[in-house]
């Protein structure tokens, strides 16, 4: 009885504690595909009350990187929450291939479930392949009052971060302009979200897309070689009729590469925060928001131009409203925001390639097949189940048929002595030195390993040079447009801003990872780590 009086007076100090010091509401913002130095490229056009406002007021930590490779949206969205790396939450990339059923399966995609009035396409998604908990999981079985809503234009930016545990995780359904969810969370569409979509429905917020701002504002020059084509446009440039580009194109795409997507956004996340009343009662609630159009439109334009330009200074606007929305919610000291990306980007590679830089183009398809007719030459058959992700997967039933004959190393090591001579290529791995844990400190090796799962993950892994990027012999503009997946710095340096109650001001300087940020958080609201989280608590911005 003593013992549990003793629990009893601890709990409740505890939780006096918390009601005393801990935020009302924390948001978790994600934007995808933002490199650090956006915040300094971009600075000159910002406001004083969006990124700027964060970096003077908040915690500035300088030097948050990504830990492991591929860097993608699934895989950061995922590292982010649940504060552990691929090897752990088991979300190795966006799509991957499923020995089991030979298929490329979506790392929120799921069978078993369906879309909540969405249209066929897009509704049938879950956190089912998420391994770990995420922290919004972790307040969820804590405080089950507490409240979990997580927004996105991209399925996998509002799943991943909501976790098994949300009250609501929901997405764009690009056929109809609204967001969605599917049957793992609910059965109907909440009245304010059917409102919503209602009243602000995509088509209303597409217009036509100009400069925001007087040429002599942007540093970048519309017209580039570099940039994609949009079907309906013969020129990459401004202005971009949105409206009529989605008509031409059949499909809400080109809504989603446009700003008017990140407006969309930030309407839902505010309405969200009032309908389902969060940050109203003593129980902290969480609001994920992950805003995927600069993603979509960097793919298309790439970093070094003026769409991206004029993207990130009206995001930055967006960003501005939404917090001066959260002010007059809930004081300064009720909330904390915090804002990071989930990978950055690299330069157009063929603009590298012209620059003089390291750079260029590895086409895998074309390797592929390459591998496959030395594999039938020297052994009489092809072991090559597939390829994703620059894994490839070989088919064990008949490695393990023909095992009198082949030795699953001897078609590595076969494999292995052919992609080295590859122009692009820095290295290779097998997929068992990264599953039994390597010798060597190398550091990129180190970071395939935090990113290897052993059983979704391939045989042999390869690693692109700095300034590669993988492509299909079949893509249509192979040398407009870019990507991210690699352990580069380009792809994995991205910003880390916090801002609000218990957070100090200060900048840190020190190299951090990603994964840090999952355990940060539950230190904010007295939570403790859990046994998956690899992560280590950044206790320096909290105020004690
Ligand atoms: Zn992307």
């Amino acid at each position: 009885m003593k013992i549990l009086c003793f629990i009893l007076v601890l709990s409740a100090g505890f939780f006096a504690r918390s009601q005393r010091e801990s935020p009302k509401i924390i948001i978790g913002i994600v934007v995808d595909q933002m490199c650090y130095d956006y915040l300094y490229r971009f600075e000159k056009n910002y406001s004083e009350s969006g990124f700027k406002k964060l970096m003077n007021e908040g915690s500035h930590l300088k030097n948050m990187h990504f830990n492991y490779i591929p860097t993608y949206t699934g895989p950061g969205h995922a590292s982010i929450f649940t504060g552990t790396t691929p090897r752990k939450h088991g979300i190795i990339a966006n799509n991957w291939l499923e020995r089991s059923s030979n298929q490329n399966v979506n790392c929120v995609g799921d069978k078993s479930v369906i879309g909540i009035e969405s249209s066929p396409l897009y509704g049938s998604s879950s956190p089912h392949r998420l391994n770990t908990a995420t922290v919004t999981d972790q307040l969820k079985m804590t405080y089950p009052k507490s409240k979990v809503i997580s927004i996105s234009i991209k399925d996998r930016g509002a799943i991943l971060p909501g976790g098994h545990e949300s009250d609501g995780s929901y997405w764009f359904d690009y056929g109809k302009g609204t967001f969605i969810t599917s049957s793992y969370y609910m059965s109907k569409l909440p009245k304010w979200l059917q409102d919503f979509n209602q009243n602000n429905n995509a088509a209303s917020y597409a217009s036509t897309w100009f400069p925001l701002l007087e040429k002599d504002a942007y540093s970048a020059n519309d017209d580039s070689p570099y940039e994609k084509i949009l079907a309906g446009k013969t020129t990459a440039t401004f202005p971009y009729d949105i409206a009529s580009l989605c008509k031409t194109n059949s499909s809400l795409q080109p809504f989603t590469l446009s700003p008017f997507a990140n407006t969309l956004l930030t309407d839902l996340a505010i309405i969200a925060i009032e309908k389902e009343n969060l940050g109203k009662d003593e129980y902290p609630d969480m609001l994920c928001i992950s805003y995927s159009s600069p993603d979509i439109a960097g793919h298309a334009f790439g970093p070094d131009s003026k769409e991206i330009e004029d993207i990130y200074i009206r995001l930055d606007l967006e960003l501005a409203r939404f917090l001066k929305s959260l002010e007059r919610s809930f004081g300064k000291t009720g909330f904390v925001l915090f804002l990071t990306a989930d990978h950055g980007v690299v330069s157009v590679p063929q603009k590298l390639v012209d620059d003089g830089e390291q750079g260029g183009y590895v086409f895998v398809d074309q390797i592929i097949n390459r591998l496959r007719d030395s594999c039938e030459s020297r052994f009489g058959v092809d072991f090559i189940l597939g390829q994703t992700n620059l894994n490839i997967y070989l088919d064990h039933d008949l490695l393990k048929r023909k095992k009198d004959s082949v030795n699953i190393n001897d078609v590595l090591a076969l494999f292995e002595k052919e992609l080295l001579n590859i122009e692009g290529i820095e290295q290779t791995a097998r997929g068992t030195e990264l599953f039994k844990g390597l010798e060597s400190n190398d550091h990129l090796l180190q970071m395939l390993r935090e990113g290897f799962d052993p059983k979704r993950s391939g045989d042999l892994l390869l690693i692109l040079k700095s300034g590669y990027l993988p492509k299909s012999s079949l893509s249509l503009n192979p040398h407009q447009g870019t990507s991210h997946g690699s352990g580069y710095d380009y792809d994995t340096h991205v910003p880390c801003l916090w801002y609000g109650s218990r957070i100090k001001n200060t900048e840190i300087h020190q190299r951090l990872n990603i994964i840090d940020i999952g355990p940060t958080l539950l230190g904010l609201i007295d939570l403790p780590k859990t046994e998956s989280m690899t992560g280590k608590s950044i206790s320096a911005i909290l105020k004690p």
